[in-house]
């Protein structure tokens, strides 16, 4: 009995001694940090932590796990800084807030975290939803539940009365009611206190205001401030104390002005900003979340008779086709850049096209790649432990078939998918070399 126990000791300080390492072999390496990148480099991950990186293809112990990327290019696992899991824009989506239970949210959150994940995206910001689904999404992708990215979430965005996240707009009176500061519709500063204390509460990691109207609500502004300044100051103060960041959907220049002067972390879509407005955000270090793909997506379904409400297609015809332009003027005046894309808004899964269109717009493919990792880390407050393939860091890495640098439209080919350490995705054609499993 008592050989037993310590050849049970044994064993178990053994393992702790030669746990197994997983080596994966680069051929390309993008760390997220260098602008250029490496050749045959080899990444170690102990656990869920990036633990070396040794020059050339090592081998490692003999019960190491070796993974063979040597035809990939490696990255970083990549950010989106704009996505809403709990649901996707259809034609019927309109009919859906009338017919669609919380529960069917949540099982649809589940099928887009996944391809999300699937997509080469092991982190999101998620920017609203409703019910809570998005806050209850991230707790069961935390405890390994549902296959899905690390979900940073703001639960249910923050509106004025009519404003762009105000669920009852375009109801009919008796339906419309008055919704309040539980369901994130607010009017004067105390009401924004209230508001964020209570998405605190409720498991909020951030805070989504929208500043200005938008597009996708049944009502007919679409860039018009929504928010006084005092509004705006009692929301930031408020997030900040309760040690959240604040993301403010805006298409208006007056709207944008107002949240960056305010405090706010990111300007989302700004379709409309001005000079002023581009110099306020580099004077403030505010980040800009393009969402490229979203405006591009809106515009193209307006053109389909009949697939938005009448009041919609105007809004989606003036302001979706602005959106790369705006990016092109933004990155040029050296505005900090990181990625989003609104996914939800078009089909989750095809973020990655937003790194074509960047590249479209004028952004050289290296920083394109930094903008969904670095930059995106350092806008979540978490480039300690996100963003870079760096000892020490979270171990999220992403391959690709092929070279992103010479064809952007790699972005779309992912073979290989780790999230902390764990492997999701690995359909390299270079498979099976796996010298121990
Ligand atoms: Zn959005």
């Amino acid at each position: 009995m008592r050989s037993h126990v310590l050849t049970a000791l044994l064993l178990l300080c053994m393992s702790a001694a030669y746990a197994q390492s997983t080596i994966l072999h680069c051929g390309t390496l993008i760390d997220g940090i260098a602008n250029t990148p490496r050749k045959n480099v080899s990444v170690i991950i102990a656990g869920n932590q990036i633990s070396a990186i040794k020059e050339g293809f090592v081998e490692g112990a003999p019960q190491d796990k070796i993974i063979d990327l040597s035809k990939q290019t490696v990255t970083p696992g990549w950010m989106d800084m704009h996505v809403h899991l709990d649901g996707e824009l259809t034609k019927e989506a309109f009919m859906e807030e009338f017919t669609m239970n919380p529960a069917d949210y949540a099982f649809q959150s589940v099928a887009f975290s996944e391809r999300t994940l699937m997509a080469g995206f092991t982190t999101v910001r998620d920017l609203g939803g409703g019910y809570g689904v998005n806050i209850s999404l991230r707790n069961a992708i935390n405890k390994g539940l549902v296959k899905g990215p690390r979900v940073f979430t703001a639960g249910k965005a923050i509106s004025t009365t009519g404003g762009h996240a105000d669920p009852t707009n375009g109801y009919r009176r008796d339906l419309m009611g008055d919704p309040g500061p539980d369901v994130g519709v607010v009017n004067g500063p105390d009401e924004c206190r209230k508001a964020i204390r209570q998405a605190y509460k409720n498991g909020s990691d951030l805070i989504k205001i929208m500043a200005t109207g938008g597009v996708l609500d049944l009502a007919k502004d679409g860039s018009g401030a929504q928010f006084t300044e005092e509004e705006l100051k009692a929301i930031v103060e408020t997030a900040k104390d309760y040690g959240m960041r604040v993301a403010a959907h805006a298409h208006g220049a007056e709207g944008i002005k107002r949240a960056i002067r305010a405090g706010v972390t990111s300007i989302e879509h700004g379709t409309f900003i001005d000079d002023e407005g581009m110099e306020l955000a580099k004077k403030y270090g505010t980040w800009y979340v393009p969402t490229i793909i979203a405006g591009r997506s809106v515009a193209d379904s307006a053109k389909i008779p009949g697939f938005y409400p009448a009041v919609i297609t105007p809004k989606a015809l003036s302001i979706g086709p602005k959106l790369q332009a705006t990016f092109a003027k933004a990155y040029k005046a050296g505005v900090k850049i990181a990625f989003g894309t609104d996914a939800g808004v078009y089909a989750h899964g095809k973020n990655w096209l937003e790194f074509t269109y960047m590249v479209e717009s004028g952004m050289p493919a290296m920083e394109a790649i930094k903008a969904a990792t670095m930059q995106a880390a350092d806008l979540l407050g978490m480039k300690d432990k996100l963003g870079s393939i760096t000892v020490g860091k979270l171990a999220d890495i992403v391959a690709v078939d092929g070279d992103p640098l010479q064809d952007i439209q790699t972005m779309g080919k992912v073979s290989f998918v780790m999230k902390d350490g764990l492997v999701f995705k690995n359909t390299t054609a270079n498979l099976p070399t796996v010298k121990n499993d």
